[in-house]
């Protein structure tokens, strides 16, 4: 937390809400704050077309797509999105079908995280008016322990420094944000390292199979997620902190057919590989997830390594709860929700982070080279493929439908 007096000249601004970061957390936040008519500006550093190209998640629960639907949020989402019922787990050469929704009620809709983005920033930006400001710089935060708390930053354009008085901060500004950097120093910060990483690739190849393909091959895991009917996301996993021009085209090629291989399978359609990058699977929780009058939301407060695709989709929780606490606030003075907060967050962000690594092990038991692992790792996955009770606790923890939603 560093004051804004370092600049040469400082101009002032007030507004109630300061949200730092639009990615799916802040600008959900966002627009349920311009919803109830809540002044706010949204600061982010990067470019507008930068952030609604970025590639990342694709999967949504059906919970989330109600909520934002609800909210007026998901007209084209629900428009374009495809939605999946099943997943599929090769082992052993052999595949195994698992019908989610017909045992949880729920589906994912495969929409792209660039997609969800433009969406929201068009609602916000263009069709409600709300400020939001690219290309910042430098942004501090100060004074989070008053009930004036100001956020300044560097205008990209005039090289002015900007500071902005408000009553509370949204800190959306992900995993590698200025926010959660300030949080005191007695805040704890749960950590998970998995040992592993995934190399991620996004395809320019139409999808091979009509849902999510678990690999779980003794040579590593490896996955197969639909993108859109051009682009498919894979994963394979690697070792941590691998170099991705390790991989070149043949070689993950070749990893993907022999992992996904299983009787009766059809062949991997191959494309040009637009995105290879090594991500070192690890998680970590920040509880509480507030200090003062700073609110952290998504992956500033909480990282899922992308195992069980929960990231997007707790970074809407999170911010559904957190926009709705800040205009009750702001709106009546109602303190509750905020005052509340972390501690609604949490029940899901822990059964998250739990399932995560439950389904890790079921994902790289088999090529752990613990023969210890890989038997625990069978017979967690025989369990959730013959036990109908087994089989719906899973569904409800996959698709996300255990907290009530
Ligand atoms: P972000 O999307 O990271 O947004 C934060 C924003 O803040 C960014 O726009 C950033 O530019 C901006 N910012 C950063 N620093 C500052 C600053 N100092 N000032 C102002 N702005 C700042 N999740 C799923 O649910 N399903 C999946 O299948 C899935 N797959 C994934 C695959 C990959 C390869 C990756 C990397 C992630 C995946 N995730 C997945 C996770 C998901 O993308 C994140 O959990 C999600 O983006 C979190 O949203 P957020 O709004 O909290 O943070």
């Amino acid at each position: 937390m560093t004051a804004a007096s370092s600049a040469t000249s400082v101009s002032l601004e007030r507004s109630r809400v300061v949200i730092v970061g639009a990615g799916p957390a802040g600008l959900t936040v966002a627009n349920i704050l311009r919803a109830a008519s809540v002044d706010c500006v949204v600061l982010e550093t990067e470019s507008r077309e930068f952030i609604e190209q970025r590639p990342r998640a694709g999967f949504l629960e059906e919970w989330a797509v109600r909520a934002l639907e609800q909210r007026g949020l998901a007209g084209r989402l629900l428009e374009r999105a495809q939605a999946h019922s099943e997943c599929e787990f090769r082992f052993a050469g052999e595949r195994h079908r698992f019908p989610y929704r017909e045992l949880s009620g729920h589906r994912h809709f495969v929409y792209p995280q660039p997609l969800l983005v433009t969406d929201l920033v068009r609602a916000y930006a263009d069709d409600a008016g709300g400020d939001i400001r690219f290309g910042v710089r430098d942004v501090e935060l100060d004074a989070l322990d008053t009930d004036r708390p100001s956020v300044s930053y560097t205008d990209p354009e005039t090289g002015t420094r900007l500071r902005i008085d408000c009553d509370a901060v949204a800190g959306c500004d992900g995993a590698r944000g200025v926010t959660r950097t300030c949080m005191p120093p007695d805040t704890t910060i749960a950590r998970h390292d998995y040992g592993i990483g995934w190399l991620a690739l996004l395809a320019e190849a139409p999808p091979s199979s009509d849902c999510v393909v678990f690999g779980i091959h003794p040579r590593g895991f490896a996955a197969h997620m639909a993108r859109s009917p051009q682009v498919t996301r894979y994963y394979l996993e690697c070792p941590p902190g691998d170099d991705p021009e390790n991989w070149p085209h043949e070689r993950v090629w070749s990893e993907l057919h022999q992992r996904l291989s299983a009787q009766g399978a059809g062949p991997l359609t191959e494309g040009r590989l637009i995105e290879k990058r090594v991500l070192d699977m690890h998680n970590y929780v920040v509880e509480p997830m507030s200090y003062g009058r700073l609110y952290l939301a998504g992956d500033a407060a909480h990282l899922a390594a992308p195992i069980a695709a929960k990231g997007m989709n707790l970074a809407l929780h999170d911010a559904l709860l957190l926009g709705d606490a800040l205009a009750a606030y702001c709106s009546g003075g109602d303190d509750s929700g905020l005052s509340g907060y972390s501690a609604s967050c949490m029940p899901r962000v822990w059964q998250d982070q739990e399932f995560s690594q439950w389904l890790s092990e079921i994902l790289h038991g088999a090529s752990s080279g613990d023969p210890f692992r890989e038997g625990a790792m069978t017979a967690r996955l025989r369990r959730i493929l013959t036990s109908p009770t087994a089989a719906a606790a899973f569904a409800e923890l996959f698709i996300g439908k255990h907290t009530g939603h």
